[in-house]
């Protein structure tokens, strides 16, 4: 684990982190005027080493952050919060110094940005064990992907984009199949969207897509891609046999996709006694497809076809 700390004066300026990938959405907007979650997990930080990457490539959750200051200053252009668009807005109570920028306005992931150049990482004791993969899909961790009244998480439609940005490589352009199910349901939308007709290469075989991973292998021929989770401390993606083609997705969402979705209804006999009405109402679903963020998903399919799977 490391510490910030000022490299002017020395002074601690995060509590202790460990380091996980860097999500490439993470200086993305979101919609217009949406309230946006805290773009980290507590205790962790994450760095854009892309070589196009701006100032903005450390960042950590606001509340780790410590031993700093935030700047009182007016921002005019930004909408229900700060906006961070005039540069560095906290500094250190050691010195004065300006070390990081607080984001908080909506349609903005909520996130402090470390200045590269005025802090430095020091260690701060062993690293947090890697979980396994049997602890990280146990069906308690799922995630699910619209908020309680059926709208879609921003951090889905901007995972999703990146695991779309993985499945266009691996296709290459060829037309994707997939069995029914929960994958299909997800994927299609955003796909027919992606691959307008005409634009998919003729000729070109079938690449068929299947979800797969811990406990839940494929049925039948192994797929030609499989959608597997993403480690979320190593960025690494469940291992595919040979032959198949990695399209990793946040390992919360695989888990939700693989253990939650598409329940079967319970069959129901008998009907309630006269006067009385049912007072359960059923679970919010989302009523239209997702929409994926789909600037990040042109940054993560440069990202995935320059440096390879697992690179994002
Ligand atoms: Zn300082």
């Amino acid at each position: 684990m490391e510490v910030f700390e000022c490299g002017r004066c020395g002074h601690a300026l995060t509590v202790p982190l460990s380091r996980v990938p860097y999500p490439v959405y993470a200086d993305f907007g979101y919609g217009n005027g949406h309230p946006m979650p805290v773009l980290m997990e507590a205790g962790t930080y994450a760095v854009d080493e892309h070589p196009a990457a701006t100032s903005r490539r450390i960042v950590i959750a606001p509340g780790d952050a410590h031993g700093t200051t935030l700047a009182g200053r007016r921002e005019p252009e930004a909408c229900c919060g700060i906006d961070g668009h005039d540069g560095p807005n906290v500094t250190c109570v050691g010195c004065g110094h300006e070390v990081a920028t607080r984001v908080d306005a909506c349609s903005l992931w909520q996130a402090t940005w470390l200045e590269p150049d005025a802090v430095r990482p020091v260690p701060a004791g062993p690293a947090r064990p890697v979980a396994d993969w049997a602890a990280l899909t146990e069906p308690g961790c799922a995630i699910e992907p619209w908020d309680a009244t059926g709208r879609w998480e921003p951090r889905w439609e901007a995972e999703l984009a990146v695991t779309l940005a993985h499945l266009a490589a691996a296709a290459d352009g060829a037309l994707v199949t997939f069995p029914d199910g929960p994958l299909a349901e997800i994927l299609r939308a955003p796909l027919d969207q992606l691959y307008r007709p005409g634009q998919r290469a003729a000729g070109r075989p079938v690449r068929r897509v299947a979800l797969a991973g811990p406990g839940l292998r494929p049925s039948g021929p192994l797929p030609d891609i499989a959608v597997v989770p993403r480690h979320p401390q190593t960025g690494e993606a469940w291992p595919t046999p040979a032959g198949v083609v990695a399209a990793p997705l946040a390992v919360g969402y695989w888990t939700y996709l693989a253990h939650h979705h598409g329940r079967p209804p319970t069959r129901v006999t008998g009907r309630l006694p006269a006067g009385v009405e049912p007072d359960d109402l059923l679970p919010p679903r989302p009523w239209h497809g997702p929409y994926p963020v789909w600037r990040a998903y042109q940054v993560a399919l440069e990202r995935v076809r320059g440096r390879g799977v697992g690179a994002v």
